[in-house]
């Protein structure tokens, strides 16, 4: 299996590829993740991607696409993986492109995720994670003050980038720079769009039938 999971920021990329890696057994590469883990670890990608970051802008194209070549490298990841969060840029695309004909990868489906802004807003807001096993959690009213994980004990955080200022402007850059991907996916017909308004089992569902459907073509 051999996925790119594309949407804006907030529609559920995160969730829904923890649940495809589940049932495919791929590996999860979320460039949001790797980018956070070095900055958490002071490497010099983390403090070159942190000012990035925090302001909700793209990191340096040249810094993702090293990255992105580093882990397809490995064989493990290039049988199966799901891309999270890359590419985001037509630059991004294009590199990726390369690397998979180097590499000799066939990408099997881009699946874009849909929601509307106000939703998008709405479901950052209440995102939440976990310190330990990285759970996402969407809170509602009365788990407004969830301390600790219910899977693993772990402390619960929001993300900076997930505060109203860089918010707003992660849907400018998402609306700028990463929405044309769209056509570049569409054009090579390799884009399948998926609703992601409906609650996350049903949206997985919808995945899964696209992605069954177009095997057997
Ligand atoms: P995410 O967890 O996917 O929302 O990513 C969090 C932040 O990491 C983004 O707002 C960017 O600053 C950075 N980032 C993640 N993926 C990319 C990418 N493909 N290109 C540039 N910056 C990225």
């Amino acid at each position: 299996m051999k996925i790119i999971l594309f949407g804006p920021p907030g529609v559920g990329k995160g969730t829904q590829a923890k649940l495809l890696v589940e049932e495919f057994h791929s590996v999860h590469i979320s460039t949001g993740d790797l980018l956070r883990e070095a900055v958490k670890n002071k490497t010099n990608l983390g403090l070159k991607a942190k000012t990035y970051m925090d302001a909700g802008n793209l990191v340096p194209d040249e810094v993702v696409i090293g990255l992105i070549e580093e882990v397809l490298r490995s064989d493990e990841a290039r049988e199966n993986f799901i891309l999270d969060g890359f590419p985001r840029t037509i630059p991004q695309a294009a590199a990726l492109d390369a690397l998979f004909e180097k590499l000799g990868i066939q990408l099997d489906n881009v699946i874009s995720l849909d929601v509307d802004n106000e939703e998008i807003i709405n479901r950052l807001s209440r995102r939440r994670l976990c310190r330990g096993c990285g759970r996402i959690y969407t809170i509602t009213k009365v788990e407004a003050d969830l301390k600790t994980c219910t899977q693993c004990g772990g402390e619960i955080y929001q993300r900076d980038d997930d505060k109203p200022e860089p918010v707003r402007r992660r849907l400018e850059v998402y609306q700028q720079q990463t929405q044309p991907l769209i056509e570049y996916y569409r054009k090579t017909n390799r884009l399948v769009p998926i609703d992601g308004m409906d609650e996350i089992g049903y949206v997985h569902k919808l995945i899964l039938d696209a992605i069954y459907k177009d095997r057997k073509k």
